[in-house]
């Protein structure tokens, strides 16, 4: 008999520093400020479930191949799991275990009733046809069916995934449940239960606090200029809301390169090009190109990355020029750049705050789910940039309060309503 082809890919060693390390630091500094018990410090520190799955699927080539998924739910004290899905060649379980316990801080800042949750399969959904992916979800959600489900874990888009993802996922769990369920799953497509603003959702929401940010800072938006890093969904709407707003936008980037315009980027024309693009900028002719690397560090006012985990680090922080950074992405700054950044006198908006726009979204589309009743686009962003702004409002009191970086005071904020609600429930 011939040597079995082993198709499932290992698990890659993160090259870089380990995002679950870079939260619990954060964490720790927050629980120190709070003077957080031991008990409920232990019970927070670690994930409450984490899912390895084994997934077979027949590729179009007529092989079996089995990829390696995981679900990962951090805490459910506040409500049902919330958390998107990553389709990615990088996925790690340390770095799903990050992005699931970011969920429940995320949610807790914008006080909404989730806990969190993240999950995330090892594959290259840019080399895979749509059957492929089709067949991908639908064995992830029916190795997962006991997860999932309207009041227990409810997934969402992320990296690598979106409306049609979800629409498969939502199709396989409602047939073997044996019921339509449009709110086991946010980020639908809209005819199928999907949110009014719900694209838009999170860079919509790095746009509201931008503003605020500015306004603290006491510059006007439109003497203020950006650098954007990342024009997936959040880069792209980010961009396109601020330049909306006045700001000269002077550098984008994707995974083609980076792109520079002095006199500010037509942001309406980068996306244009883009979408006739295959999804990518190579080629735009609004700006000259410049090495990626350079973008963060080049000569803006506000940076937005916007892109992956970990690309300010203690290498490149030194040199960072903008006096404003908010973070679009999940991670984009490692823990080691923290101090670096709080010398320089950078004002930061952290992830868990700047990027919760998503999740605000994807809360009223299960809400509307489950009234049964689709709301106006006015209804879901005037809700939702109060719920932005308000959120802005309390980490920065909180940050003058304690003196401590808009970072910290938004865990302090999420780990105190999570702490607060454990001593009510109690029942350890
Ligand atoms: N994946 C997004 C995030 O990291 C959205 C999550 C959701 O809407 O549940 O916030």
């Amino acid at each position: 008999m011939a040597a079995h082809t082993v198709y499932k890919e290992p698990a890659p060693l993160l090259d870089r520093e380990n995002p679950l390390e870079s939260m619990m630091s954060r964490f720790n500094i927050a629980a120190e400020i709070l003077g957080l018990d031991d008990e409920t410090y232990n019970v927070l520190k670690a994930p409450d479930k984490q899912v390895i799955v084994n997934l077979p699927v027949t590729m179009d080539d007529g092989k079996l191949r089995v990829f390696e998924g995981y679900r990962v739910i951090h805490n459910t004290i506040l409500g049902p799991s919330k958390g998107g899905i990553r389709y990615d060649k990088h996925v790690h379980l340390d770095e799903v275990k990050a992005l699931a316990a970011w969920m429940t801080w995320k949610c807790a800042v914008v006080d909404i009733p989730y806990g969190g949750a993240k999950g995330g399969i090892i594959c290259d959904p840019t080399t895979m046809s749509a059957g492929e992916l089709e067949r991908l979800t639908r064995a992830y959600t029916l190795a997962l069916k006991d997860v999932f489900g309207p009041d227990r874990d409810i997934p969402a888009p992320d990296m690598g995934t979106g409306p049609r993802e979800m629409a498969w996922l939502m199709d396989e769990f409602s047939k073997t449940s044996g019921a339509t369920s449009p709110a086991v799953v946010t980020g639908k497509p809209l005819v199928m239960g999907g949110s009014l603003g719900r694209t838009e959702a999170t860079g919509r929401g790095v746009m509201v606090s931008t503003l605020a940010a500015l306004a603290k800072l006491g510059l006007n938006p439109t003497e203020v200029s950006a650098a954007v890093q990342g024009f997936g969904n959040v880069g792209s709407w980010a961009a396109k809301l601020l330049f909306d707003k006045g700001l000269k936008i002077k550098a984008v980037s994707d995974i083609s390169g980076a792109y520079w315009n002095d006199n500010g980027i037509n942001i309406d024309e980068a996306i244009a090009y883009k979408n006739a693009h295959n999804g990518r900028l190579e080629g735009f002719g609004g700006a000259e190109p410049l090495n990626a690397d350079d973008l963060l560090t080049s000569n803006v006012d506000v940076l937005v990355p916007a892109a992956v985990e970990d690309v300010i680090t203690e290498h490149n922080a030194g040199d960072i020029k903008a006096k404003l950074i908010v973070e679009g992405a999940n991670g984009p700054t490692s823990a080691s750049a923290d101090p670096i950044i709080n010398e320089k006198g950078i004002l930061v908006v952290p992830d868990i705050l700047a990027n919760s726009g998503g999740v605000t979204v994807s809360y009223f589309e299960w809400v509307q789910n489950r009234q049964g009743f689709k709301w106006t686009e006015e209804m879901v962003t005037e809700r939702a940039d109060r719920i932005m702004s308000d959120a802005f409002e309390k980490v920065y009191k909180t940050s003058q309060k304690y003196k401590i970086p808009m970072r910290i005071a938004a865990y302090v904020v999420s780990i105190d309503k999570v702490a607060q609600t454990y001593k009510f429930r109690g029942g350890f």
